[in-house]
């Protein structure tokens, strides 16, 4: 399903709070019965079912087996609802954009293995890049395989872990970019989408020529060398993470799987970013290294300038407290590392088991915190009484993608 951000006129004020109760009954249940949609929505006068009905008929799609009908936000199972995708892209647009972030969303500027890019714009006519992360879309086995690690989280992992990689990324961005690392400008976050400034530029597996290739290599190798030395690797530096301008200014982007240097895999993962940029510079601009045994006439680099991981002076703790100061947590980050390297191992930690004893016991409790978020939530509402209706608020953009 295509983001038809033009749906988003044709919601009330009570559908989108009937799309949040959906997405906190999530938390806690796959499918999440009607009866509980309506209590943590709690409008007047059963509003809720009406609601329910009017949202299943926006953008409905053909029918699945059990599953009794399908709109652009919801599935209606025969036992209760559950987000569609979009449905969740809504919900974080509609609260940035309430919050004054951007007012428009325009084309779709990139697919990544798991996020869509689009361009938003804001009042002044600003362009942004807002990234919905996806994580499960592609590795949708993984994410159940994952299951058992996640034990009751499993039944929202989608949202729980699109969330966290968004909110890694953007306090990773944050991060790095108040030290000095050429990063995308971290504005905004909002479940799983982050909203940073365009980069102006392709990426580098888009550069067919450069005009000094050493220097961008040796640019590139130094980010990852100073990028250790402030304890972290990125874990994915290649040329579809690298961008690139006209006047060949580097930028770095995508950063939810990036690990401290103290991982117990740190140099094999700081190996591999090293390896990637070699390999590209050899293949693509024909430099060639000493390693190589010099079998070309091209630019010879000195394997020498090969960084060893071990002969560089790391600070693990360098960026630890820029992070901490972001809101993601320790435990945030270990539920996402654990995901993304795909080790369903049991963690020792205490804390990890905290939510696990008795699963009703814990559904019930955090209801209760969903019905807390909800009135300030309604209370925010309020305050904002010129808020009316998103069709005041959006001004879309009809271009086509
Ligand atoms: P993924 O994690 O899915 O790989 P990326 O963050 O790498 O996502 O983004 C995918 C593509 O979107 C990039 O290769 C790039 O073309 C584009 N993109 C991402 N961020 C920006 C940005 N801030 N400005 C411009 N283009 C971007
Ligand atoms: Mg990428």
């Amino acid at each position: 399903m295509k983001l038809d951000v033009n749906v988003l006129r044709y919601l009330s004020k009570d559908d989108f709070r009937v799309l949040t109760a959906v997405e906190m009954g999530m938390r806690n249940h796959e499918i999440v019965p009607s009866e509980l949609v309506e209590r943590i929505a709690s409008l007047k006068h059963g509003g809720t079912y009406k609601v329910l009905k009017n949202l299943l008929k926006i953008g409905s799609l053909v029918k699945l087996q059990n599953v009794m009908a399908i709109s652009f936000f919801l599935f209606c199972l025969d036992d209760g609802f559950r987000l569609t995708y979009l449905g969740y892209d809504f919900l974080a647009i509609k609260t940035l954009v309430n919050r004054g972030v951007f007012t428009g969303v325009g084309r779709q500027i990139g697919v990544g293995k798991e996020s869509d890019i689009f361009e938003v714009a804001q009042e002044d006519g600003t362009i942004l890049a807002m990234k919905l992360h996806r994580l499960g879309r592609t590795s949708f086995r993984a994410v159940k395989s994952k299951r058992d690690y996640l034990r009751h989280r499993s039944s929202f992992s989608w949202l729980y872990l699109s969330r966290l990689a968004a909110l890694k990324e953007f306090a990773f961005m944050k991060a790095l970019e108040e030290h000095d690392f050429p990063v995308p400008k971290a504005i905004d976050c909002n479940r799983h989408c982050v909203i940073m400034s365009l980069v102006q530029g392709y990426p580098m597996v888009q550069v067919k020529q450069l005009q000094n290739p050493e220097t961008i290599f040796e640019k590139i190798i130094g980010i990852v060398v100073r990028l250790a030395e402030h304890g972290l690797i990125h874990c994915d530096f290649n040329e579809f993470n690298i961008m690139i301008d006209d006047e060949e200014k580097i930028t770095m982007i995508d950063f939810p799987q990036m690990v401290s240097v103290s991982h117990r895999n740190a140099q094999m993962y700081f190996d591999r970013d090293i390896e990637c940029i070699f390999k590209f510079f050899r293949k693509r601009f024909n430099m060639s290294f000493h390693e190589d045994k010099g079998e070309s006439e091209e630019t010879e680099v000195d394997e020498n300038s090969r960084p060893s991981f071990f002969d560089i002076t790391k600070d693990a703790n360098a960026l630890d407290r820029d992070l901490e100061a972001s809101g993601f947590t320790r435990k945030e980050q270990t539920d996402l590392d654990k995901f993304i390297e795909g080790g369903v191992e049991k963690s020792e930690d205490s804390d990890e088991d905290e939510e696990s004893d008795d699963e009703e016991q814990t559904c019930e409790s955090n209801e209760e915190g969903n019905l807390n978020e909800l009135k300030s939530l309604q209370l925010q509402d309020e305050e904002q009484k010129s808020s009316d209706g998103v069709e005041a608020e959006v001004e879309l953009d009809n271009t086509e993608n």
